[in-house]
């Protein structure tokens, strides 16, 4: 039987997750959060926050060596090489820092409400180039609420460019989305930036904010100001203007591809659920969270556990979006307890035993999306 302490436990890990989800302590959604408070206890959630800010500071160094040896570099090969490794890292800002921190996970919170040491913590999201408010709005409340949400999750909507979901119209050339839609991804910082510009505007698909108008557009323009000054001015002291700008684009399309592919391997595969525009899922939101997420990098081997470190948490994406609030270097403790209640409630718990088997299956769910006999579009207004 759960102790007090235990039950005030469970019923902090519930506030834990994100959205508008309804305050559930009975079946599935009761069981899981019993179970993993069960799994973390203080002491356990204090190391994985300690994981967390090793890794991070290990992070924000190899971030600022490899911008140092962009700028410094005298050779081609010297070169190449940072600006490789700055792509790595300037993801890894992405996926390990701004992440935990703008979900209010990089230091412990007592409650749902954005800490403001996990707020100034989710600002390394400007120190990457795109906009830490505009990232709130669009993906904790849009994505994280209604993930696989046709119409709602901004991160299956690419317009007219991709059918991700049976719900979504189908045009002709979906046909070979399988093949356009990896190029594609390597815009992906590029259009977050230009969406962050696009909200001083209105002109926004995924706009909006708590704050004025006129604090946003500051905020967004003197940020945007410092990252291209401090990106393209550093370098243009020592290499020429057309180096930096072809420099400055591959790092972009890189990081853009590595974040689309990471993301979208993550929910957009085979036996991911989806719901239509305008419907509510069928499910409980715990239980939605469960069908429509995928997990890639439960393996022991070395180059899972190093994927693991280098992800982020977005590996366990089905830990991520039900404890959003958890420290992501915990996700790998309560994937085993997670899956247990999935199978004591019968609810399909999507698992990839490698990155790679999850890009082989995003690959094989947007073909089967582009195919017009095996994915009628049942919503072609
Ligand atoms: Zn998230």
């Amino acid at each position: 039987m759960m102790g007090a302490n235990s039950s005030r436990r469970a019923v902090a890990l519930v506030s834990i997750t994100t959205g508008p989800q309804p305050v559930l302590i009975g079946g599935f959604a009761g069981a899981l959060t019993r179970a993993v408070a069960q799994r973390l206890d203080p002491a356990t959630l204090r190391a994985a926050h300690r994981r967390l800010h090793v890794k991070a500071v290990i992070i924000a160094v190899w971030y600022l060596a490899s911008f140092a040896g962009v700028v410094l570099a005298s050779g081609w090969l010297e070169g190449l090489a940072a600006a490789a490794s700055l792509s790595l890292a300037f993801a890894a800002v992405g996926f390990n820092i701004q992440h935990d921190a703008n979900h209010n996970a990089f230091f412990a919170a007592s409650t749902k409400r954005l800490s403001r040491a996990n707020r100034i913590v989710g600002w390394s999201m400007f120190v990457v180039g795109a906009d830490a408010n505009r990232w709130l709005y669009r993906h904790n409340t849009l994505h994280h609420s209604s993930p696989n949400v046709v119409g709602i999750d901004s991160d299956i909507n690419l317009g007219p460019l991709a059918r991700f979901a049976p719900f979504q119209r189908r045009y002709f050339w979906h046909r070979y989305q399988h093949i356009y839609l990896w190029p594609l991804y390597c815009f992906t910082v590029l259009e977050i930036m230009f969406n962050d510009l696009a909200t001083l505007v209105g002109a926004s698909r995924h706009a909006r904010s708590s704050r004025s108008r006129l604090t946003d557009a500051s905020v967004a323009l003197l940020t945007k100001f410092g990252f291209v000054a401090v990106m393209f001015g550093l370098p243009l002291l020592t290499h020429p203007f057309w180096v930096v700008a072809v420099g400055a684009l591959a790092v972009m399309f890189a990081v853009g591809f590595l974040l689309g592919v990471v993301f979208q391997s993550a929910h957009v595969v085979e036996g991911a659920e989806f719901a239509a525009a305008g419907s509510r899922p069928p499910y409980q939101w715990h239980e939605w969270q469960v069908r429509s997420s995928l997990d890639f990098s439960h393996g022991s081997g070395p180059l899972s556990r190093l994927f693991r470190w280098y992800a982020g948490g977005l590996d366990h994406q089905t830990e991520h979006h039900l404890f959003p609030r958890v420290p992501h270097t915990a996700y790998p403790l309560i994937a085993p307890v997670i899956s247990a209640v999935c199978a004591d409630y019968d609810i399909p718990r999507h698992v990839q035993p490698s990155f790679r088997a999850a890009v082989a299956s995003h690959y094989r769910h947007i073909r089967a999306m582009g195919r017009p006999l095996l994915a009628p579009d049942t919503n072609p207004s």
